[in-house]
């Protein structure tokens, strides 16, 4: 092939269902150590990645749309619609691209980013309708101004909102399900260029099927979603042996109706692997005269942040951290935070700046009183591995009632997990071996796995732990039978189904 003067290497989002796709594009083979580069194939089209660096995608064409109004954001989606199919091209919709299995990326498609637009809040109704690329560190300055803030969303704040319905993202906020349970509506382009309307009343089936259906029905263009007064809130910290932070987790949330939001720990030293959990509530503060403005991350997450990345390979940082966390940070300061300041937290905090190594997210739901067998799982599956944890958070999330490919169908217990990974064969490798691990166990004990990380787990194990997976391919096949929407979820697994 013209123009390929490096030993390049195809790591693709084709990893599903079996071997690791690695492979050099002169037919040679690499070493175990050998670092995993970025692309590849010389031709027209831009190359885009997705946050795990592992993702390398040679797309037709790639457009960023940043329309401030709803008319002219329809009429450029439609355009692009349009164009690529007459072109017989896949169209793949995109915000900040941070899932990480190329669910936002197709080889030789049209990739359209989606970013900034309007917001308009309707304070009486509690509601407020943004565009569908807006990221919600903008949704959060511009309710912020006006004493609100998202019912439900991430812990971080780069993501777009349509994205967030997409993948059907959960955060802090309790005790709600996941954001999709607070999205009263979304305006979706359809495969034909037409504009549909969709809400629990309207076209019922494609709300359903698009929350968290992976934008394989249509482009988002306009949500309408809920939202809470701002508040000051302040933390209660609760140590907690690791098996029993599940059942806990539930008393606490039931004990307390004023809880507004709540989050667990375990500690990740390998001598003591999941024993020591922590559980943190947020109150409202008696004192809610003044809310202060959002606050990006403070001087100490940058210091946290420091010793977070020391913890690679180090038993001894990683018990720092969690004295730190679990001891001296709540006694050096009240904690206090409002709402919006707890979710206003860029991605980039976390940031290891390594390139040789990437950041791999893993989330797993179980029900809260199978939590202790998920605890003695991770012990049997992890410290064996050749990966490094260094962060487990645990949230909950109520019963999903909406959507197609619901990982809640009862309240869970949701445990996010941050790898560091070696960007190398072997280190691939084990994760794609560690992940079928863990989702073969979490499926034996009726829990379910997360769809926007790495697509290791096989086929097979997606249908056990999303038992609605056949209609949802049988819906994709009927609603777009011309395929013009595919991305990594498409190609890897519900093609196959
Ligand atoms: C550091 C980090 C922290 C995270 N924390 C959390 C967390 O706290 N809780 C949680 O639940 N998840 C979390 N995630 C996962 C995250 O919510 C998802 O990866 C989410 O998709 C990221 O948003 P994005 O804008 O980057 O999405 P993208 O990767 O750009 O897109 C995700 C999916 O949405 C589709 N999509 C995007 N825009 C549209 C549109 N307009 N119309 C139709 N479909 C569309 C895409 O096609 C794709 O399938 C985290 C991820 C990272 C990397």
């Amino acid at each position: 092939m013209a123009g390929i003067t490096r030993r390049a290497l195809l790591v693709g989002g084709g990893a599903a269902a079996g071997a690791v796709a690695v492979q050099t594009l002169e037919g040679g083979t690499i070493g175990a150590g050998t670092v995993l580069p970025g692309p590849l194939v010389d031709a027209p089209g831009d190359v885009l990645n997705d946050a795990s660096q592992l993702s390398p995608t040679r797309v037709f064409r790639h457009v960023t749309l940043t329309d401030v109004r709803r008319d002219t954001l329809v009429e450029a989606v439609r355009r692009e619609l349009a164009e690529a199919k007459a072109a017989g091209r896949p169209v793949v919709a995109s915000a900040a691209r941070h899932s990480m299995g190329a669910q936002s990326l197709h080889q030789g498609g049209v990739a359209l980013t989606l970013d900034r637009g309007w917001l308009e809040p309707d304070q009486a109704a509690g509601t407020c309708r943004v565009s569908a690329g807006m990221r919600w560190s903008e949704v959060i300055t511009r309710l912020d101004a006006i004493g609100f803030s998202p019912k439900v969303m991430q812990s971080n704040h780069d993501f777009g909102v349509a994205s967030t319905f997409s993948v059907n993202a959960h955060g802090w906020p309790v005790p709600w399900s996941a954001f999709g349970s607070t999205v009263r509506s979304i305006t979706m382009l359809l495969p034909d260029g037409a504009m549909a309307h969709c809400s629990r009343q309207e076209n019922a089936e494609l709300f359903n099927l698009a929350m968290g259906g992976y934008g394989l029905f249509g482009v988002i263009v306009e949500l309408e979603i809920e939202i809470v007064p701002n508040r000051n809130l302040v933390p209660t910290f609760e140590h907690v042996a690791g098996e029993e932070l599940g059942r806990r987790f539930i008393e606490a949330l039931q004990a307390d109706k004023t809880i507004e939001m709540a989050y667990g720990r375990l500690d990740v030293a390998i001598n003591g692997f999941f024993e020591r959990g922590l559980l943190i509530t947020y109150r409202p503060a008696e004192d809610q005269t003044e809310v202060p403005a959002a606050s990006g991350s403070g001087i100490v997450s940058h210091i946290a942040a420091d010793i977070f990345r020391r913890q690679v390979g180090s038993d001894q940082v990683k018990n720092f951290r969690w004295t730190l966390e679990s001891a001296i940070s709540p006694a050096l300061t009240s904690g206090l935070s409002t709402r919006n300041s707890l979710m206003n937290e860029p991605v980039a905090t976390l940031d290891d700046g390594d390139p040789g190594r990437t950041d791999i997210l893993h989330e797993y739901f179980v029900a809260p009183e199978r939590f202790a067998d998920f605890v003695r799982i991770c012990r049997d599956v992890i410290p064996s591995s050749y990966q490094e944890l260094l962060n487990i958070t645990l949230r909950f999330v109520d019963t999903d009632r909406d959507s197609v490919l619901a990982y809640a169908t009862v309240p869970r217990i949701a445990a996010v997990m941050l790898f560091s990974q070696e960007m190398s064969v072997r280190g691939e490798e084990d994760m794609a071996r560690m992940t079928r691990a863990l989702v073969d166990r979490v499926t034996e004990i009726g829990g379910s796995y997360y769809l926007p990380y790495r697509q290791h787990p096989t086929v097979d194990q997606l249908r056990r732990a999303y038992p609605r997976v056949e209609e949802f391919a049988a819906a994709k096949r009927r609603l777009d039978p011309g395929l013009l929407f595919q991305n990594g979820l498409w190609t890897n697994y519900i093609s196959k189904i």
